[in-house]
């Protein structure tokens, strides 16, 4: 054991099956960048930030006897410009895999004792998402392939972190994007884990093809063009054997719905967040060489998604009302919902929960996200004081 009380860890071991020397897993401890996790699942740790080489988010197993190491998800970097961007990052291969990008929220799932565990990107485990892929992941992938963490996009409108109601999706549902060793954090190649998923039933992105490199440019801006009017997000340019690292671009619609939703929130958005979107649509309209017409299209839209928000946020407030951000969970079991709401407690949120109410075999809790910030700056704001 160590000196740090709030963390159990066996340095010794743990250091030597991380290759890190004891000093620098002390120091990584004393700084917070390894913390332990909570309640059932405190023999696991998480690595957050700048972590000695170790992704943040990646999760250490501690089994007693052994370890296990669950790396976190690379952060993929994004096109700014398609044409430029694809002949840089993928010089070398002949052809780019695009794949959709789903907008809903990260999860990595193993299986751990007997049941599917769900962490998100932090490492976190989260009780919600645990209990829910419980319902509909087959566990026959993971028994057959304990080596493989499978990496996918929760998605559809009820969950705490991103709801969307644009892809068929009911309530909640997991696609798969991504398969990696556990050992050397390797991904498996493009179309290897696409036919894993396929044997296996489990869900997945949707493959738009895999484009000559000259060619793909003009594709994914045909792909992006058709969906982005069904509100989806955008797409995955990967190296069809997962060496050189994916690219990602997404749609006007979405860049403008992710605004849509941040100005209605604008005191606690962050300033990069909004900012790096509006760049994103000067980058877009410069390289589709737009004709007057769609560029005022652009315009309008882009405005209307920061100032239509921003309008109906300071309507509110002076008519008395306090603003949140309302959404709902369902769960087959009701103790899960306690340890759900300890669980986004325990991040510092402002909850209100519903009484949980039936529906079939299920229970259906409302949520509302009290978004203190904004409502208190637009209260004060509309009270006279200044903004600065
Ligand atoms: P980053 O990965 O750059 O840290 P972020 O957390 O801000 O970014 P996004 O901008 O949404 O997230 O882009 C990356 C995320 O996209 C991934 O973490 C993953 O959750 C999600 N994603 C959705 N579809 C795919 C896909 N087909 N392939 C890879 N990732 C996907
Ligand atoms: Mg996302």
């Amino acid at each position: 054991m160590n000196n740090y009380p709030d963390i159990e860890l066996d340095i010794e071991k743990a250091g030597d099956f991380l290759d890190l020397q004891p000093s620098r897993l002390t120091d990584l401890i004393e700084k917070r960048n390894l913390l332990q996790n909570w309640d059932e699942y405190d023999n696991m740790y998480r690595f957050e930030g700048h972590a000695g080489g170790i992704p943040s988010g990646s999760v250490l197993i501690d089994n007693g006897s052994s370890f296990k190491l669950i790396r976190g998800f690379p952060k993929i970097r994004r096109a700014m410009l398609l044409e430029p961007s694809i002949k840089v990052n993928f010089s070398g291969i002949d052809s780019v895999v695009v794949e959709e990008k789903m907008n809903g929220y990260n999860v990595r799932v193993v299986e751990y004792d007997d049941e599917l565990i769900a962490f998100t990107r932090s490492g976190h485990v989260c009780p919600y998402t645990t209990e829910r892929i419980q319902n509909f992941l087959e566990r026959d992938f993971f028994r057959d392939n304990p080596d493989i963490v499978v990496y996918g996009e929760m998605v559809g409108p009820e969950n705490p972190y991103v709801q969307k109601s644009v892809y068929n999706v009911e309530s909640l549902d997991f696609f798969v994007f991504d398969m990696r060793y556990k050992d050397t954090g390797d991904a498996l190649s493009v179309f290897r884990r696409r036919e894993m998923a396929e044997v296996y039933g489990l869900k997945q992105v949707m493959l738009f093809g895999n484009f000559p490199l000259e060619k793909a440019a003009e594709k994914v801006k045909e792909i992006i063009k058709a969906i982005g009017k069904e509100g989806r997000e955008g797409v995955m340019i990967k190296d069809p054997d997962m060496v050189l690292q994916p690219v990602k671009y997404t749609c006007s619609e979405s860049n403008c719905s992710d605004l849509q939703h941040a100005f209605r929130f604008y005191n606690e958005s962050g300033k990069d967040f909004l900012f790096s979107r509006v760049v994103r649509e000067g980058f877009q309209t410069h390289e589709w060489d737009e004709n007057e017409e769609e560029f005022h299209k652009r315009c309008l839209r882009l405005g209307k998604s920061m100032l239509g928000p921003m309008r109906d946020t300071i309507a509110h407030v002076s008519g008395g009302e306090r603003i949140s951000d309302d959404f709902s969970i369902r769960v087959k079991d009701r103790e899960v919902i306690d340890r759900f709401i300890t669980y986004l407690e325990r991040f510092g949120l402002d909850l209100l929960f519903d009484t949980p109410h039936k529906s079939g075999n299920e229970y259906i809790i409302n949520i509302r996200k009290i978004n203190k910030s904004t409502s208190d700056k637009t209260q004060a704001l509309l009270e006279g004081q200044l903004w600065s």
